[in-house]
């Protein structure tokens, strides 16, 4: 098992922690439905990107369609 030569002294632990600290969201508003999103992301509301629809949503698709 490995062990550590030297303490890590509170300073320089708190140093390598300074990096640490999570990045908070930038959600966009999706242009189509208005819905809070990732950017460069397909909405996950209504499945448009730039406008077009690009997921077709399992409400908007009929499955009567296809078993008859
Ligand atoms: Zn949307």
């Amino acid at each position: 098992m490995a062990v550590q030569q030297n303490r890590v002294t509170r300073s320089r632990r708190n140093m390598r922690r300074a990096h640490d600290a999570l990045v908070a969201a930038n959600p966009n508003e999706c242009t189509n439905c208005g819905e809070l999103k990732r950017p460069h992301h397909v909405c996950p509301s209504c499945g448009h990107y730039n406008d077009r629809e690009i997921v077709a949503q399992a409400s908007d698709v009929d499955l009567d369609d296809d078993a008859a």
